[in-house]
C-alpha cells in the first residue's frame, strides 16, 4: 500500500451507538424514532418490557412486550433487565441481551425511555449512550396531544400533565435537546445526532489499520 493507492476502509467494525430519546408522553418521540427506524435499517428499536395493558394497535413484541407484574419482577431480579422504573405505576423495563447483541454487531439502538431510564443506561454503557431530550413546543400543544389520542382516559391525561412537567424538569441531564415544533425537522435534528456519535474518533476503531496504512 503506497500514498497514493486506492485502498478503501475494511468493513467498519465499530461499536453501536446507544441514542437515548426522552420527553414527556405527546412530545413526539415515538414518532421520530420510527421514523429514524424507517430511514436507516441500521437503526434498531429496543422493545421494552412494560406491565400496563396493550393500547389498540400496539403488538405484543412489537411495540412492547406485555407481561404481569411477577414476570416483569422475576426479569429485574435475574438481571434480565437494564435499566427498570415505575412510570404511572407500572413496571417498564429494558431487556439486557437483545442491546448487548446489536451493540456488539455494529448496530445502533434507539431508546424510548424516561428520564430514569436515561440515568440508569448512561450509567451501565458510559461509552455507548448518546441522549436527547425532546421537549414540546408549549404545554398547551402538549396538552392537546394527549386529549387528541383518544384511548386514553381523561384521569389518565391528567396524570400524564402532572408528569410531563415531571419529566421535562430532567431535561438538562440530557446531551442534546430539541424542540419538536416541526416534525421533519426534528426528525432531521435527532438524526444529525445520531450521525455525529457514528463518528466519534473513539467509536471508529475500525479506521485504525486503514489510517495506519497510509506509511505504507
Ligand atoms: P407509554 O405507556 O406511553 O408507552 O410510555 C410511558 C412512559 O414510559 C414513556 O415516558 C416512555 O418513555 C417510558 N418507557 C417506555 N419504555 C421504558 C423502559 O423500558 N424503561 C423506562 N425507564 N421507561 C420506559
Amino acid at each position: 500500500m503506497t500514498r497514493t493507492g486506492t485502498t478503501v476502509p475494511s468493513p467498519i467494525t465499530r461499536r453501536g451507538v446507544c441514542l437515548v430519546i426522552s420527553a414527556p408522553s405527546g412530545a413526539g418521540k415515538s414518532t421520530i424514532a420510527n421514523a429514524l427506524r424507517a430511514a436507516d435499517p441500521r437503526v434498531k428499536h429496543s422493545v421494552s418490557i412494560t406491565t400496563r395493558a396493550p393500547r389498540p394497535g400496539e403488538t405484543d413484541g412489537v411495540h412492547y412486550h406485555f407481561r404481569s407484574m411477577e414476570q416483569f419482577k422475576e426479569m429485574a431480579a435475574q438481571g434480565e433487565l437494564l435499566e427498570w422504573a415505575s412510570v404511572f405505576g407500572r413496571g417498564y423495563g429494558t431487556p439486557r441481551a437483545p442491546v448487548e447483541a446489536a451493540l456488539s454487531a455494529g448496530q445502533d439502538m434507539v431508546f424510548d425511555i424516561d428520564w430514569q431510564g436515561h440515568r440508569q443506561i448512561r450509567a451501565a454503557l458510559p461509552d455507548d449512550v448518546v441522549s436527547l431530550f425532546v421537549l414540546p413546543p408549549s404545554l398547551a400543544e402538549l396538552e392537546r396531544r394527549l386529549t387528541g389520542r383518544a384511548s386514553d382516559a381523561p384521569e389518565e391525561i391528567r396524570k400524564r400533565m402532572d408528569a410531563a412537567l415531571d419529566e421535562i424538569s430532567h431535561w438538562e441531564e440530557f446531551d442534546h435537546v430539541i424542540v419538536n415544533a416541526e416534525l421533519d425537522r426534528a426528525i432531521a435534528e435527532t438524526q444529525a445526532v445520531l450521525n455525529a456519535a457514528r463518528l466519534r474518533t473513539t467509536r471508529q476503531t475500525g479506521l485504525a489499520d486503514f489510517v495506519a496504512s497510509f506509511w505504507g
